[in-house]
């Protein structure tokens, strides 16, 4: 018996194991993945997530291999342009990009160091109940072997199409269109310091440096045209970087596209319920929105720190768990409700062009 078990062990779910284990609870974390393991995402921390990084301790792991500071941004519409030094969160002025093999395995090593058991490659396919109330999961081991534990609370930060979200039924609300679809990619000898982004004729162009000297370049485009898109993903992109940000493309053309793009249409907006009897939601999983602001991975890290100290009020008796949950929930929409307007506005993709 677990006081708390955490489906998914990346950016929402590996902090809230180690997080709950350093506050000395019993924790067990499952994720169907077996590390060090890669995902779909770019990979932009801002400042205020690298703050909760370097809180944890994390953040001097994540430079000593190597990944770069970003100091400055660029954010260009066409009609306005600047450039500004990144500001300071909790004393942290930079932003970083760690790749997420690097990243995510660091994490799991992190909450494995606080106590956390960990056990890979198991896939949960259900949720055990006791009448109303989540008491634990079941799912399936690499090979096949069954599974069951219990615990206190079942956490599903089990990202966007979290299992524990669709067993529990948990339901959506401020849920906005899906915006845009995206691809990215990785070139080498690109000299690139800072973040730009840039917005122009309903697309997004992202840059920013990462690990090995690497350079990631994204490319967002109106999620109707996913379909147009993806039958030719380099011509889209590489016209795309030609006709809005020429000097872009002439600084990639002097390097070497050095890995395969990488995308995907599936990138909806939504919040979910994320507390109920026996379970609650961090990360993706609660609340997901466009990649095209780089919230995501930072609203993770948010999460696990709210979600961990509200479990520590709920299982102390400080109040009920249930109470601390709920108030766990209207905490992250607080944060959240602000930057999740602004991000549904960028992703419209409506800035106004050079001529506009
Ligand atoms: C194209 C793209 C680009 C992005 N770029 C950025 C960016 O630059 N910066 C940023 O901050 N955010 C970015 N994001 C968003 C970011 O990836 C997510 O917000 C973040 O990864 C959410 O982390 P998570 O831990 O909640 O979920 P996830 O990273 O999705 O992790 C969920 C984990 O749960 C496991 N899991 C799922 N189901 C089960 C199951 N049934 N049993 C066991 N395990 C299970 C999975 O294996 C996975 O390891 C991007 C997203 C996309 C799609």
């Amino acid at each position: 018996m677990y006081d708390v078990i955490v489906v998914g062990a990346r950016c929402a779910g590996a902090p809230t194991a180690m997080l709950l284990a350093r506050k000395g609870y019993r924790v067990l974390l499952v994720d169907k993945a077996t590390f060090p393991s890669d995902t779909m995402s770019s990979h932009f921390i801002l400042a205020r997530g690298a703050a909760h990084l370097k809180r944890w301790g994390i953040l001097e792991r994540i430079v000593a291999t190597g990944c770069p500071e970003i100091r400055s941004r660029t954010i260009d519409v066409g009609s306005t342009s600047f450039t500004d030094a990144v500001e300071p969160t909790d004393g942290v002025a930079a932003c970083y990009a760690p790749r997420r093999i690097i990243l995510d395995q660091i994490l799991v090593n992190a909450a494995v160091g606080a106590g956390v058991d960990l056990r890979e490659g198991v896939h949960v396919q259900e949720l055990l109940w006791e009448e109303e109330q989540v008491t634990g999961i079941r799912g399936f081991q690499v090979g096949g072997k069954e599974i069951s534990e219990k615990a206190t609370l079942v956490i599903g930060a089990d990202g966007k199409r979290s299992v524990v979200a669709r067993l529990v039924q948990a339901p959506t609300y401020s849920v906005a269109p899906t915006f845009t679809c995206g691809y990215y990619s990785y070139w080498s000898g690109v000299s690139l310091e800072g973040q730009e982004i840039y917005e122009r004729d309903r697309r997004a162009i992202i840059a920013f440096p990462t690990h090995d000297k690497k350079v990631v370049v994204a490319v967002q485009w109106p999620s109707a045209q996913f379909d147009e898109v993806r039958r030719d993903i380099k011509g889209h992109f590489l016209e795309t970087l030609e006709q809005y940000t020429p000097h872009l493309a002439t600084r990639l053309g002097e390097g070497e596209q050095a890995e395969r793009f990488i995308g995907t249409g599936d990138l909806p907006n939504f919040f979910r319920r994320s507390s109920g009897p026996g379970w609650a939601l961090a990360g993706d999983a609660g609340h997901c929105k466009d990649p095209i602001l780089a919230h995501g991975m930072s609203d993770a890290f948010r999460d696990a720190q709210l979600l961990a100290d509200a479990v520590e009020n709920g299982l102390s008796n400080t109040c009920s768990l249930q109470e601390a949950l709920a108030d766990y929930e209207q905490r992250r929409n607080e944060d959240a409700a602000p930057l999740y307007a602004f991000n549904c506005q960028m992703a419209r993709l409506e800035a106004p062009s050079r001529d506009g």
